[in-house]
């Protein structure tokens, strides 16, 4: 009896030892959800979904010449597409295939390419993979060499309220309606094309908005919100560029817009810290962050100095840095402009008005417009407090 009590246990046991990682190995496993692109002359997103952000290697081969992307620890779901035909001239397909037990690999494979960059979203999690094409575009040779493109990205939408002022005016209302005043002001100036994210009430993702401004070949970014804090006296205007920042309230700032926890984005800054530093060290090369900071130094006064004739209690806060997720890979001088504090019960009163809204939409057009004309630069980014 007691040896066949022994030997039924020994059986447990050893079924346990060989089932257990298998189980818990398959609940670990980060799950690659789908592929998709967005393509244009010289420009190329890949989007890999995921379940949750994962660790990944890259590298480029020859013969035929491939970019890959091990994803650690994932496995590939069997309900997607694994195979997605681009043929843009920049990338042959995209494809993903279970490489080994633990790993997902994710093959471009490329016609010519000049550049790319890789970095993780979190929440949605996403692998983003910017390819570059060889050629470089050139704005004289367009048709209309003097029109500036420009890209007007009302935040969230749809599903997606942004922040919600304690009266219940929604972020998304405000700055829709803000962006249309905006195109309607801008298109009155022949050198502007205008362009714009959404102009209704849609929820289009993060990552979808800078495409779209790539793809568009866009001259500017003008990313529009609406400020929120925990502290209901918190008030003022604020403009965003994209950068490394220490200052805690900035980090706040971008983790409200990309939609994820502050804890989250600390652990995210830390951990893509490399992939992050070599997308800002070509956004220096490539000198687009003297633009941003000029750019956003001219909405940010502008916006300031508007409301200021019209209202005596105005705080300009200043341009500050922040690493926000919508102005990652975008390939122009791009902002983000917080025009005021939804949170603070007398900003969401004034945001709730027709006529603050035009104030701040013909602000925004004067800066831009101040930016586009070439005049000289003369702004700071304000320090930390
Ligand atoms: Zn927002």
């Amino acid at each position: 009896m007691i040896r066949q009590l022994h030997y039924v246990l020994r059986i447990l046991l050893v079924s346990l030892i060989v089932l257990l990682p298998s189980i818990a190995g398959s609940q670990d496993k980060i799950e690659v959800l789908g592929l998709r692109h967005w393509t244009s002359k010289g420009y190329t997103r890949v989007v890999v979904d995921l379940s949750a952000p994962v660790e990944f290697l890259k590298n480029r081969i020859s013969n035929p010449d491939r970019l890959y992307f091990d994803l650690k620890n994932s496995r590939i779901s069997k309900e997607i597409n694994t195979a997605l035909p681009v043929g843009d001239g920049i990338l042959k397909t995209v494809r993903a295939g279970q490489f080994n037990q633990d790993t997902v690999r994710v093959v471009l494979d490329l016609e010519e390419i000049k550049d790319f960059k890789a970095f993780i979203l979190d929440d949605p999690a996403q692998l983003v993979i910017d390819v570059y094409g060889q050629e470089k575009i050139s704005k004289t040779q367009d048709a209309a060499p003097a029109v500036k493109i420009i890209v007007l990205d009302p935040g969230h939408g749809g599903h997606d309220p942004g922040a919600v002022g304690p009266n219940g005016l929604y972020e998304k209302d405000v700055v829709l309606d803000v962006a249309l005043q905006l195109r309607t002001i801008l298109s009155k100036n022949k050198r502007f094309r205008i362009l714009l994210t959404r102009d209704k009430d849609v929820f289009i993702p993060l990552v979808e908005r800078t495409a779209f401004a790539n793809s568009k070949n866009a001259d500017m970014f003008v990313s529009i919100h609406a400020n929120a804090s925990a502290k209901k006296t918190a008030k003022g205007i604020e403009t965003y560029l994209l950068n490394w920042t220490n200052d805690e309230e900035a980090i706040r700032v971008a983790a409200r817009e990309n939609a994820i926890s502050l804890k989250k984005m600390k652990e995210q800054m830390k951990k893509y810290k490399s992939d992050v530093d070599i997308m800002l060290s070509d956004l220096r090369r490539d000198l687009k962050r003297d633009e941003s900071i000029k750019l956003a130094n001219y909405v940010q006064s502008s916006i300031v100095s508007t409301l200021g004739e019209n209202y005596n209690d105005i705080k300009g806060i200043g341009v500050k840095n922040a690493l926000f997720y919508v102005l990652f890979g975008a390939r122009m001088p791009s902002v983000l402009a917080e025009i005021s504090f939804i949170s603070n019960p007398v900003e969401e009163s004034r945001l709730s008005k027709e006529s603050y809204r035009e104030h701040i939409a013909r602000a925004i057009a004067d800066g831009i417009d101040t930016y586009a004309s070439g005049a000289p630069q003369m702004q700071k980014i304000a320090g930390r407090k």
